[in-house]
């Protein structure tokens, strides 16, 4: 009767990517068997002479650096049994103990732990680049309602930091020190090297959106008359550099207040904007004009005017 064995995992072949394999495996204390069915080494044994295997100036013969090879699997305690294989089934591990009905095999419930941990990981990791994203963007004046508008935003922010004098290398390398997870996954066996590929793809992406950013905003504002009676209008004209379209948000605010919106207006084909507003209480006021950033040019505000009503 055939001997039945269990092990965690089973590499087959016997060549430089098994053996490789197997030694990894073997390394992070998994209980591995390689099985070959030929030569130990694999194809490699039967090349005359490998000069492209880096750490090899001279070359090596293919036979020579397959036997070191299949060793240093060996050395790390890999065991080689010469077999066939003759068919491979779908590992029952799984991700999910429930799906596959083994909620008391140590095997899957370890699995669905580390799974479940490094989710949460990367939860966490998402949130802290999505607040940190959209607070560089609110740092630079822009609004956004979702946070992958803000996340947008925040890519022009990190390009205007660039024009600003930092050079982009520095910034990215920076935000990376300062957003990566530096913390020694257990778990992975690594140092959070997921994490430094996501920031990297969100850096790269940054930097893609940041460079479509061509202008920054002048806007100015004139109001008319500076002075009236109640409930008279006063007329609010401006425009913004660059500019040919989107919104300009008239802001009104009393000394020692916050800003209120009091009207939003599209500007007209030169970048000019024009809005009566109702002067409905009395006492002195200050209005400003807000431009909201677009993909390509950076969002600001004009300088205040004082507005008397009697
Ligand atoms: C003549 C020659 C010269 C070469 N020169 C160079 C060179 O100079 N530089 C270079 O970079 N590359 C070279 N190569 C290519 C190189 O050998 C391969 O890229 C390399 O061997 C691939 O390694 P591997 O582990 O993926 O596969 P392989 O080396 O093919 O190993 C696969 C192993 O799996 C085993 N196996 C297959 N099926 C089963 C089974 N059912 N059960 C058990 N075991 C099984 C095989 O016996 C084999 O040992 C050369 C190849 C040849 C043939």
């Amino acid at each position: 009767m055939a001997e039945v064995q269990e092990h965690e995992l089973v590499v087959v072949g016997g060549g430089v990517a098994g053996c490789t394999a197997a030694l990894y495996a073997e390394r992070y204390n998994l209980d591995v068997v390689l099985i070959e069915k030929g030569a130990p080494g694999g194809m490699t044994a039967t090349a005359s002479k490998v000069e492209n295997y880096t750490g090899f100036p001279e070359g090596i013969s293919g036979i020579e650096l397959a036997e070191r090879v299949h060793k240093q699997a060996e050395n790390a305690g890999v065991r080689c049994l010469m077999l066939t294989a003759t068919g491979v089934q779908p590992m029952p591990y799984s991700s999910c103990t429930t799906c596959h009905s083994r909620p008391g095999d140590e095997q899957a419930t370890w699995l669905q732990s580390t799974l479940d941990d490094r989710q949460a990981a990367m939860k966490a990791w998402d949130a802290q680049v999505t607040t940190a994203l959209s607070a560089a963007a609110v740092r630079l004046g822009f609004t956004g309602t979702d946070a992958a508008a803000k996340i947008a935003n925040a890519n022009a922010a990190l390009n205007a930091k660039k024009t600003a004098g930092g050079t982009w290398k520095t910034s990215q390398l920076n935000f990376q020190k300062a957003f990566t997870n530096q913390q020694y996954v257990e778990s992975e066996g690594s140092w959070g090297i997921h994490n430094w590929d996501y920031a990297r793809t969100v850096i790269l992406k940054a930097k893609d959106e940041a460079l479509a950013v061509t202008a920054t905003s002048v806007i100015t504002i004139k109001a008319s008359p500076k002075s009236v009676k109640k409930n008279k209008r006063v007329t609010f004209k401006g425009s913004v550099t660059t500019s040919t379209t989107g919104k300009v948000t008239l802001q009104v605010k009393k000394s020692g207040g916050s800003w209120k919106t009091a009207k939003t207006v599209s500007l007209k084909g030169a970048g000019s904007y024009s809005v009566k507003i109702k002067m409905t209480k009395k006492g002195a006021f200050y209005y400003r004009a807000v431009f909201h950033a677009s993909a390509t040019q950076l969002g600001g505000s004009s300088t205040k005017v004082k507005v008397k009503v009697k």
